[in-house]
């Protein structure tokens, strides 16, 4: 368990997480105006009547995005409310033309209900982070301070773009339920599975750097042991991993310090200073707006039918939850190796080519991307910025790991020289690996008698030590192997070595 130790004993983390993804469509979410918002499009060129309301316009749900939200809501395993409804939120800022936010706000069954996410937690074993529920609402535009010494402007193109708020569930009937996030790093790999998760399903980019993926920070702290939850507060609007981790690190510390000077936590809104990574109070509990909710009178309530839920899941694709359990009862592949391997579906769409359906290279395969691949970072093209989803290896192709892997368990090449292929390739290396190997003349020796001669050849050359072996100094085979290995320029199939000096030595 993650604690932190404060000046009177050890505290414990209690997280709950909001995420805005931004929703795939063409169109916003009440308005036929294009959802495509990114930076090339010039501001205010992409916005309807109904988006800056205009008198008299009226919003139209967007039919798809109501869709989108239902694909996500399966992929978090969450029930499907067979009707919600959608609601004004009020406040006023310039960047929301109406005067109100149309959301779904719990009290009126928001379109995705209980459901949970899966993570490895940060003791190695699987986790079940609950969702209490996923709602749709309109994003707001985005107002420009930096263009006009003295003015402000607003671009609208992002006015009512649909998204989705994602907002993890915290028990607190049953206190003892920990299926919530507990530490920085479940944070972000609660975060990570959502990113996966979407993106598999083609419901968002939910890229961090460009704004499609955003998050509230929920943090409260209690004493190891202690039952039912102290007071939070939420961090807003945060945009990087690293800051979210931060974040909560910092107001964990905060919010133990205030106790353990015999302070209490108050209920605030902070803001995170990414300059010094620290946070302050934004709003307290006494500033909360009043977002006087109702139904929006302009809309209807929606019903979704059995059949459009039963559509959408017969198109569900493969989620990395189910990939992971696939990997483990099919090719027998540790928890940690399938959760590695499942990270992006990138990873598990090259691991998955590399295997190609050859059940005896998986396990393999898996040690060489783990051990390998991954620790050659600059090969992978990890956060495309562009697509969000792109993460390919540049250098080695899965046919290429998948060639090498099959010349080590056929004997042609041993381990040694596998490695060797592997970095020159890394290097730029041209062709192959079996072309490489023969360029550079590797190969393995099996033929026994020629290992033999050699085996031969060390146990003779070294009497010394052959005695000491023999009088309990076993540790020394492996003396034996590296001279027999030298004397055969590393050809010799160490497997092979090993069993005939274990038995001439024996
Ligand atoms: P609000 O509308 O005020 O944002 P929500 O009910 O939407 O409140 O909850 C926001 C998030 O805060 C949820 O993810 C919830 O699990 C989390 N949360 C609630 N109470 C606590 C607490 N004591 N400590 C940490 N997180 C909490
Ligand atoms: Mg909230």
């Amino acid at each position: 368990m993650f604690t932190i130790k404060g000046k009177t004993g050890e505290w414990e983390l209690v997280i709950g997480l909001e995420t805005h993804i931004e929703v795939l469509s063409k169109s916003k979410l009440f308005s036929g105006a294009s959802a495509d918002y990114n930076p090339t499009v010039a501001p205010n060129t992409q916005v309807s009547m109904v988006d800056v309301a205009m008198p008299g316009m009226l919003p139209v749900l967007n039919e798809y995005c109501v869709e989108q939200a239902i694909r996500m809501g399966l992929g978090l395993n969450a029930e499907i409310s067979r009707h919600s409804r959608f609601a004004r939120k009020q406040y006023f800022y310039p960047d929301l033309p109406q005067g109100y936010q149309i959301s779904q706000p719990p009290e009126v069954a928001p379109i995705v209900g209980r459901g949970h996410v899966e993570i490895i937690g940060d003791d190695g074993n699987p986790k079940r982070i609950l969702i209490e529920r996923a709602h749709l609402e309109q994003d707001a535009g985005k107002l420009k301070h930096d263009v006009h010494p003295t003015k402000s402007f607003a671009d609208y193109n992002r006015t009512g773009v649909a998204l989705l708020e994602i907002v993890t569930w915290l028990d607190t009937k049953n206190p003892e339920n920990n299926s919530y996030i507990s530490s920085p790093d479940e944070a972000e790999k609660y975060l990570r599975e959502i990113r996966e998760i979407a993106r598999a399903l083609g419901v968002s980019r939910a890229n961090m750097e460009e704004g499609s993926m955003r998050a509230d920070v929920n943090v409260s702290v209690r004493r190891v042991g202690e039952t039912g939850f102290r007071t939070r507060t939420e961090t807003k609007n945060m945009v990087s991993f690293k800051f979210i981790k931060s974040a909560i690190e910092y107001e964990a510390r905060r919010q133990i310090e205030i106790y353990e000077s015999g302070g209490n936590v108050s209920q605030d809104t902070m803001r995170y200073n990414q300059g010094d990574g620290t946070t302050s109070v934004m709003r307290s509990k006494e500033d909360a707006l009043d977002y006087r909710y109702f139904p929006d009178p302009d809309l209807l309530p929606l019903n979704i039918s059995d059949d459009m839920i039963e559509r959408i899941r017969a198109t569900l694709p493969e989620l990395p939850a189910a990939t992971r359990v696939r990997y483990i009862t099919e090719y027998g592949l540790a928890e940690y190796d399938a959760a590695r391997l499942t990270e992006t579906a990138d990873i598990s769409h090259w691991f998955d080519t590399a295997v190609g359906g050859d059940k005896k290279r998986a396990k393999a395969v898996a040690n060489w991307m783990i051990s390998e691949l991954f620790a050659h970072p600059e090969n992978w093209d990890v956060e495309n910025k562009k697509s969000g989803t792109v993460n390919e290896m540049r250098i080695i192709t899965p046919s290429d790991l998948a060639e090498l892997v099959d010349m080590i368990a056929a004997n042609d090449i041993n381990g040694k020289q596998a490695k060797e292929i592997f970095i020159k390739m890394l290097d730029g290396e041209i062709g192959t690996p079996r072309e490489i190997a023969k360029r550079y003349g590797m190969q393995q020796i099996t033929d026994t008698s020629a290992i033999e001669a050699a085996v031969d050849a060390v146990i003779a050359a070294n009497a010394p030590q052959v005695e000491q072996y023999r009088t309990g100094k076993v540790g020394l085979l492996g003396f034996f192997v590296g001279n027999v290995m030298k004397a055969t320029h590393g050809q010799a199939n160490p497997a092979v070595v090993n069993e005939m000096l274990k038995k001439k030595l024996g």
